[in-house]
C-alpha cells in the first residue's frame, strides 16, 4: 500500500501535484472532454481545503521538448477557474525563478498550473537536473498521473526521489480496484482479451493464465491463436512470429484449467475498409476474406461465459470497432458489462471509449483513466510512477 495524501501534512506546504490533464482540444483551444478534468477534481479539493499550495504539472499532447503553444496548458488552468474561482494561476513555464517566485507566494489553498512540462525534452529523458529545478517548486510531491505512471519521466519518477511523496486519490483508487479484481477476485475471473497484436499484450495474457478462471480471446489477436489451432484464417491478421507461442499459452491454459474461448464466427470483409460489406463466416475463412468481428454464436458463447462469472478484467476491442459494419461484438460486450453485477474492471482506451458510447458508466466498478498504465498494472507489471512513492 502506498501512502496517500491523507496520511501527510499538506497544510501550509508547497505541494507538486502530478495530474494527467492530457485532455483533447479543437482547433481553437477547446478542450473537448473534461473526463481527465473531472476525475481529478477530488484530489485538488482536498489539497485546497487542507490547505496545502497546489503546484500542478501536466503533459499535454507530444510537443517533442518544444515549446508548442498548440500544446498549452492555458485552457486547463481555465477551466479549473469555473471550480476554484479567485484561486487558480497560470505560469508561463514550468521551471525557473519566475516560477520559483510564483509557486512561493502562494496562498494556502491556490493553485499554480505550471505550462506543459513536456516543452522541456529533459521531462521524457528523466533528467536529474531538471527534476531538481521541479523540485524546487515544491515540499511535497503527489502524483496523481495514472495515465502517465508507466513512463520513468522526471515528472513521474525523478521529482518524486527527491521529496517526500504520496499518492492522490485518483492514483489509489486506480490501483486499488485493478489490484483487488487481479489478486483476490471472487471467482470465477473471466478475462475478455481483444485489440490486435498478440505480440504487445504477451505479458498480460501470461499473467491472466495465472489469474483468470476462463480467458475470452476476440480482436485481431484470436486470429494468431486459431491459426495456431490449424483454422484457416484467410487474410485476418496474424502475427506468423507469435504461432509457437500462442500454442504454448493454449497448452498451459490447459495445464492450469484455464478455459480458453476462441472466436467461432466472424464478421468477414474483403478489405480493410469503413465501407466494407460484412460477410458471415463460420470455422475456416475463406483465403480472399479477412475476419473484422466476431459473429453471433461467439457473442453468445462470450454471453454464457460473462453470465456464469463473478468478476471480469476486459483489454481491447472485440473487432474494428471504429468501422460501423464491425463493431457489434465490441458493443454486445460492452452492453453486457453495463449489466454486469459483479466486479468487471475495464481497461484500455478502446474498450473504455467502446463502453462510455453506449451507456452510462458509473454502474462499472471500475473503468480505467490510463490505456497503457491500465494494460501493465492488468498485466502484473510494476509502475515507475507509483513504485517510486512511498509506502505506508
Ligand atoms: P490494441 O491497441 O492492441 O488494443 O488494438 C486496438 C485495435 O485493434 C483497434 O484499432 C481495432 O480496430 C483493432 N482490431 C480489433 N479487431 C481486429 C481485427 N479482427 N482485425 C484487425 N484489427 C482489429
Amino acid at each position: 500500500m502506498k501512502r496517500t495524501i491523507k496520511e501527510i501534512d499538506v497544510n501550509g506546504k508547497r505541494v507538486f501535484l502530478r495530474v494527467d490533464f492530457n485532455v483533447p482540444l479543437d482547433d481553437h483551444g477547446n478542450i473537448t472532454d473534461m473526463t481527465r478534468i473531472l476525475v481529478e477534481l477530488p484530489t485538488i479539493r482536498y489539497l485546497v481545503q487542507n490547505g496545502a499550495k497546489v503546484v500542478i504539472c501536466s503533459h499535454l499532447g507530444r510537443p517533442n521538448g518544444e515549446v508548442n503553444k498548440k500544446y498549452s496548458l492555458l485552457p486547463v488552468a481555465k477551466a479549473l477557474v469555473n471550480e476554484f474561482l479567485g484561486k487558480v494561476y497560470f505560469a508561463q513555464d514550468c521551471i525557473g525563478e519566475e516560477v520559483e517566485a510564483k509557486a512561493n507566494s502562494l496562498n494556502p489553498g491556490e493553485i499554480l498550473v505550471l505550462e506543459n512540462v513536456r516543452f522541456y525534452k529533459e521531462e521524457e529523458g528523466n533528467d536529474s537536473a531538471f527534476a531538481q529545478k521541479l523540485a524546487r517548486l515544491a515540499d511535497i510531491y503527489v502524483n496523481d498521473a495514472f495515465g502517465t505512471a508507466h513512463r520513468k519521466h522526471a515528472s513521474t519518477y525523478g521529482v518524486a526521489k527527491l521529496l517526500p511523496n504520496a499518492v492522490g486519490f485518483l492514483m489509489g483508487k486506480e490501483i486499488n480496484a485493478i489490484s483487488s479484481v487481479i489478486n483476490d477476485p471472487e471467482r470465477p475471473l473471466v478475462g475478455i482479451l481483444g485489440g490486435a497484436k498478440v505480440g504487445d499484450k504477451i505479458v498480460l495474457i501470461n499473467h491472466l493464465l495465472e489469474k483468470c478462471d476462463t480467458l475470452l480471446i476476440g480482436g485481431g489477436m484470436a486470429f494468431t491463436f486459431l491459426k495456431a489451432q490449424g483454422v484457416q484464417i484467410g487474410k485476418s491478421l496474424v502475427d506468423e512470429e507469435k504461432l509457437d507461442m500462442a500454442k504454448q499459452i493454449l497448452q498451459q491454459a490447459k495445464e492450469k484449467n484455464v478455459k480458453i474461448v476462441l472466436p467461432v464466427d466472424y464478421l468477414c470483409a474483403d478489405e480493410f475498409s469503413p465501407t466494407a460489406k460484412a460477410v458471415k463466416v463460420k470455422g475456416d475463412i475463406p483465403t480472399d476474406l479477412q475476419a473484422l468481428d466476431i459473429g453471433k454464436k461467439t457473442i453468445k458463447l462470450f454471453k454464457e461465459e460473462i453470465k456464469n462469472a463473478n468478476s471480469i478484467l476486459w483489454n481491447g476491442p472485440l473487432g474494428v470497432f471504429e468501422f460501423k459494419n464491425f463493431n457489434k461484438g465490441t458493443i454486445a460486450i460492452a452492453k453486457m458489462l453495463l449489466k454486469f453485477k459483479g466486479k468487471a474492471v475495464v481497461g484500455g482506451g478502446d474498450s473504455v471509449a467502446a463502453i462510455k458510447k453506449v451507456g452510462n458508466t458509473d454502474k462499472i466498478y471500475h473503468v480505467s483513466t490510463g490505456g497503457g498504465a491500465s494494460l501493465k498494472l492488468m498485466a502484473g507489471e510494476e509502475l515507475p510512477g507509483v513504485e517510486v512513492i512511498q509506502n505506508m
